[in-house]
Parts: structure tokens; sequence; C-alpha cells
């Protein structure tokens, strides 16, 4: 263990950064904003905070804040740091991510997620608790960071004892620097490796296949080691990938061992932490990553890098009215990024599995941030309750386009979040005091409101964890035939509360709640995700508090199920459709065609009802509506009237419109 540690102690001092050190400090002691430009790999994340705390002499007289756009990012950066300063998470070193916290009074160093320092400037606006907050991965531009950089200036002014850092991966950072006022820029040295870059002749059909391939070729050809990171653009093509390479393995004969790790952000934290761990000797590690590799997460080792083009990108789709996730050509910065991963510890090479005329001709240079391009019901709803009033004159680096501020304003107003004149609503606020949504609270709102706020706490809880239901390769039949007995044919909320109630119920007998062993084996039986259960009582237990802070009662309907649906109908009327045929659907929104997904209660039952109302669509060659449940239309009526005859008004639709009027008929039912 000792001579672990000064392998690590070793390693901190041979980072670019160590070399400035001094000079750095003297900066961030002398500047209350300074911007700091370093090469993915030179110690801006893991040495700053560090270096901070040494400074102070461990005990800066309040927190050091370290924030980060990403929650595996947080997660694992915290304990990296944790492990260098030797001690154990959750004490000097800590972390909070979304209802997961792991701080406690002695944590000095805390890393987060750039949205919970934002949720903390709610209760205390100066951020008090704070001597000294690192903005870390700037250049992502991620919707929270940039509302930060905004709330930060103006803290700044006030509180002079407050230090502000901002670390940026790439050269962006003069923008950030007129943001503060001119402040100044520091430079790390790079360090880097020359990387070869090679593109595809053709434009391959599938981009799986083609890493796929690229993979078996680099580790036939090129002798161990010298790793290989794949990017991808989520959970669904890196499973694929990493499947079909274990496959293409066992065809060879004899071959070097070939390590294959997943990483992306639903994936299990011990399955993540292994993408860090040198392979055995003799063998190669393929690491098949999101754009969590680009700058979030640097892997040494890394000498060959496969890039799709592709990334997952959160995109406003006006048409249907809401956030997606799309698959999208990432930008030449990013493209650079991934290349320059396989130069940081001697030479590298890339393949890039697109054609260099796509690349000049196609990617943008340099990628849109998140502001302009998602919904910001919940940020403008935050900037209301902060007392920000009028959104336009908010200092943003890059404003969004009012046409979405317009837009979300209109879907709070919907929710009744916000009144006629725009002015948040005592509904609003409450809304703000959890950390969801505005749709899922106000589920929780209108359940406590009905009397079933103990199932709608259980039901927003499981919508807001990873996968429930498991369905392992090679074992499709019995995980399907498993899940089967859960189903609520009318419901797949109602599916949620059904397998939840049944797994608490299943060891009632121990007082402190479910033992894990039973819980354990449970799950495996019945092809439940267990981590995903054991998160789920723990949202849940963090929503019911809240709760009773708001002073709202925790009432349960019992088996009074109609009223849970009704719940949900309550919240999510805008997003209700209406069957059109056999398999198809009309939104009674925006009046596109849709269909339930075939991974929902209602499909797998074979039921499909008249109405419905569902959680999120998901776009694939069809737009399924994901999550669903049957809704009575008069309940549309109610809930839904002034919404659909006020889109009916402002749209001055035309008679011949024919699946328009669907809304409009339920509103003169109402009339009627
Ligand atoms: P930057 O933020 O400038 O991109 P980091 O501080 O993230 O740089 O990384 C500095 C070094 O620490 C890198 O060489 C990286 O490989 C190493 N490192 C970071 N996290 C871990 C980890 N969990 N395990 C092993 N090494 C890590
Ligand atoms: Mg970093």
């Amino acid at each position: 263990r000792a001579s672990a540690l000064g392998e690590i102690q070793e390693k901190r001092r041979q980072l670019p950064i160590f070399s400035v050190r001094d000079n750095l400090m003297r900066l961030i002691r002398e500047n209350a904003v300074v911007v700091i430009v370093g090469e993915t790999g030179s110690g801006k994340t893991t040495q700053l905070a560090q270096y901070i705390y040494e400074e102070t002499r461990g005990s800066p007289r309040g927190m050091i804040g370290c924030t980060q756009p990403r929650r595996v990012a947080a997660v694992s950066v915290a304990q990296r740091v944790a492990d260098e300063m030797c001690v154990k998470l959750g004490r000097n070193v800590g972390y909070t991510i979304r209802f997961e916290d792991e701080t406690s009074a002695e944590t000095r160093i805390k890393f987060m997620t750039d949205g919970i320092l934002l949720r903390e400037t709610l209760t205390d606006p100066e951020l008090d608790k704070y001597s000294y907050v690192i903005m870390d991965e700037a250049h992502e531009r991620s919707l929270n960071t940039d509302i930060l950089f905004g709330v930060l200036r103006d803290i700044v002014k006030r509180r002079m004892d407050l230090r502000v850092v901002v670390t940026s991966a790439t050269l962006d950072a003069h923008k950030f620097s007129a943001f503060f006022g001119m402040c100044p820029i520091f430079h790390i040295p790079g360090r880097t490796h020359p990387v070869d870059t090679f593109f595809s002749r053709t434009l391959p059909h599938d981009y799986a296949e083609a890493a796929v391939r690229q993979v078996m070729q680099i580790h036939v050809q090129a002798p161990v080691p010298g790793d290989i990171l794949v990017f991808m653009t989520g959970q669904e093509d890196i499973e694929a990938v990493c499947g079909t390479l274990a496959e293409r393995m066992m065809l060879l004969e004899s071959p070097p061992p070939m390590l294959i790790l997943p990483i992306y952000s639903q994936l299990q934290a011990d399955l993540q932490a292994k993408i860090f761990e040198p392979p055995p000797e003799g063998s190669r590690k393929v690491i098949v990553a999101t754009n969590i590799a680009e700058t979030s997460l640097t892997v040494d080792g890394i000498q060959y890098v496969i890039d799709s083009g592709y990334c997952k990108m959160k995109t406003y789709n006006a048409k249907v009215g809401m956030d997606m996730l799309l698959l999208c050509p990432i930008s030449q910065a990013s493209a650079q990024q991934r290349a320059g991963r396989a130069g940081r510890t001697g030479p590298g090479k890339c393949y890039r599995l697109y054609t260099e005329l796509a690349y000049t001709e196609e990617l943008h240079v340099g990628s849109v941030p998140e502001i302009q391009r998602t919904s910001l019901s919940h940020i403008v709803l935050l900037l209301k309750s902060l007392g920000i009033s009028d959104l336009m004159s908010f200092s943003f680096m890059d404003s969004p386009p009012s046409e979405n501020v317009a837009k979300s304003m209109l879907d709070l107003w919907t929710l009744s979040a916000l009144d006629d004149e725009g002015r948040i609503t005592d509904t609003g606020r409450m809304m703000v005091a959890f950390p969801l949504d505005p749709p899922l609270s106000a589920m929780l709102l209108s359940g406590a409101k009905l009397g079933c706020a103990s199932e709608m706490l259980t039901i927003v809880a499981m919508l807001s964890v990873p996968t429930i239901f498991l369905r392992p390769r090679g074992a499709e039949q019995q995980s399907d035939a498993a899940r089967e007995k859960f189903l609520v044919a009318e419901s797949d909320h109602l599916t949620f509360l059904h397998v939840y109630e049944r797994w608490r119920s299943m060891s009632r007998t121990s007082a402190a709640g479910v033992s894990t062993c039973d819980s354990a084996a449970w799950c495996r039986q019945h092809f439940i995700n267990a981590k995903s259960m054991q998160r789920a009582a723990e949202v849940r237990r963090q929503l019911q508090d809240i709760l009773a802070q708001l002073g709202l009662a925790c009432a349960s309907c019992g088996a009074n199920w109609e009223l849970v649906r009704r719940s949900v109908c309550e919240a999510y009327f805008w997003q209700a459709a209406r069957r059109r045929n056999l398999v198809e659907y009309t939104s009674l929104r925006s009046n596109f065609p849709c269909c339930v997904h075939p991974g929902s209660a209602l499909a797998n039952s074979g039921y499909l009802p008249d109405y419905l109302v569902y959680h999120e669509l998901i776009m694939t060659q069809k737009e399924y509506m994901s999550v669903c449940t049957q809704v009575d239309p008069a309940w549309l009526v109610e809930y839904g009237a002034r919404f659909y005859s006020f889109r009916d008004s402002t749209r001055s639709l035309r008679p011949s419109d024919a699946g328009a009027r669907s809304g409009v008929d339920l509103v003169a039912q109402d009339g009627a």
C-alpha cells in the first residue's frame, strides 16, 4: 500500500499542472476570477482542488466546490481525489449528485454536478458555504454551467472573499474571460504527442459494425500493448459493440486477450471504475465510451482512437414540443478532442469512421451550447424563483433564442407554475422545491391533492432510476416471461408501482426495510435491477422529505389505482394521444402520428385504449410513446381544457384540419 501511495504521489508530480503550481496559485490568490486552459489530462480536475486545499493548510474558511457537467465524472473524480489524498470518500472529500450525497460535516472538497450548485443558490443565494468555486469543464457549455456563469458573476461582485476558477480544455477561454470583465487567463503548457488521423473512404452504413472491424483489425495487426478507445453514442450501441467484439474474439484462433470495457453514465459505478485499471500483462484494453471520454475522464495508455463521428445530444424538438436525445454529428472541435486522446502517452493513431469531405463540409466548427438547443422550463422556473423576473435582462454568455424562452413560459403556464402575467405561482414555488422536471413535480403535487401522494412518490422515484426490467443476452425469453407477471395492462406507471410494492412487501419482516440479501435473490429471480430498486427507495425517501417540508400529506389511496391514473393525467394532459386505428395514435397537442412503444405494458398486453397520456417520446424509425397510461377523455377535458382551447385560439386551426379538431371537440364537449 505504501508503494502504491508513493506511485500516486509520483504520478501527481509528473502532471503538467505540477510544474506551474506556484504561479497558478498566486494568480488565484490575487484575482477574484481566473480562467485556466489546459489539455485534457493535464491535471486540472484532480489537482486544482487539492492544491487549494494544501495551500490553505487543509482548512479553507469555506468549502472548495468543484462542479462537473456529468454525474459520472463527479463521482469518479471525487473517488480519485480521495484516493490521492488517502482519505475515505465522504470525509474530507465528497460528492453530491442528484439524489445522492456522499458528503459529511468534515467535507472540505466537494465535487458536484453543476445542477446541484445551481440548486444550492436557491437556499444559499451568496453561496456562503464556499470560499472557492471551481467551474470545471466549462468548455462543455452545459445549460446549468451557463446559468451558473451569470449567477456567479453577480455573487463575486458582492463577495470579496470568494474565488472562482473556470477551467477549459479548449481554447475558447477568451470568451469566459470577457464575460468576467477580462479576468486573467492561465495556460498550462501542454505535453502531447503527434496523432496520425485516417478518414474512411466511404461513409459506412453501420458505424457500430465499422467500429468493430476497425478494432479487430488493429488488434490482429498491431502489437500489444496499445489500448483502444472507441467513441460511440450511448448505452445501446456501446453494449452492441462490446457484445459483437466478444463474439468476434471467439472466432479467432489464439489472439492476444482483449479486455472489453464499456463506459456510459447509466453504468454501475464499480464497472465504470474498471476503465482506469491497467489491463493484465499481455492483453489489450478496449474502452467503448460515450463522449464522456472526450474531456471529462482521462484514461492513460490509449494509443488508438476510433471515432464514430456521432454523439447523442439533448435537442429541443419543436414538432413534438419537447427535448429529445438525438443522434447528431459531432463538431470539428469534438473530433479534434477525440483524436487527441490517442496522443497522451505517446504517438497515436485516430481512425475516423467518416469521410474527410463529411468532416470539412458537414461538421460544424464548434458545438452549439446547450442553452441554445434545449427547452428551458426548469431553468426558467428556477430563475423566476431566484427573483429574476425579466429573463431577458439576465446576463447570459450566449442568450437562448427568445422563442425557446417564450415556449418554456407557456409550458410552465400550462402546469400552473406561472400566472397569466408570467409570475411564479405558489404551485410553481412548490415545484422548484423538488429536484425534478416540472411535470414530475406536478405529478407529486397532484397526488398530494388527490390523496395518492404515496403512490406518486413511488412512480416518480421509479421514473428517476435506470432500467428496472433487465433483459440479459441469451436470457431474453425467461426475462420476458418474468416481466409479464408484473404488467398492469392499462398503465406503465402502475406497472412500476406494482413492481415496487411487490419488492417492498417481499420482505416486510425486517424492520430496517428490505434486507439486501432477500432483495437481491428476489430481484435475480424476477430479472429486476436490484441496484435500481434500492436507488428508487432512496430517491423516494428524499422526495417524501421534501413533500413533508412543504407541509403536504403523504396519503395512500390503497387499491384505488384509478386515482393514480387521474394524477398522472393531471400532470401530463398536455402529452395526450387518441387512438386513430389498430396500431396508431394521434397526438392531441401537435397532431402527429405516434405508436405505443413496444416495450410498454400496454403494447405487451395487447391493450390499446382510446386515450392515453405518455411520459416521453422516443424517436427511432417511428415516434414511440414510452411509459403510457390509459386516461378517461373526461379527465382530459377537466385538466386540459384551458390548454387545448388556448392552443386552438392561437393557432387558428382550419376546419379541414381534422386531426387537430380532436382537441377542439374535447373542449366543446366540456362546454356542452
Ligand atoms: P484534466 O482535468 O486536466 O483533464 P485530470 O485531472 O482529470 O486532468 O487527470 C489527470 C490525470 O489523472 C490523468 O493522467 C488521468 O489519467 C489520471 N486519473 C484521473 N482519474 C483517475 C482514476 N480514477 N484512476 C486513475 N487515474 C486517474
Ligand atoms: Mg478535467
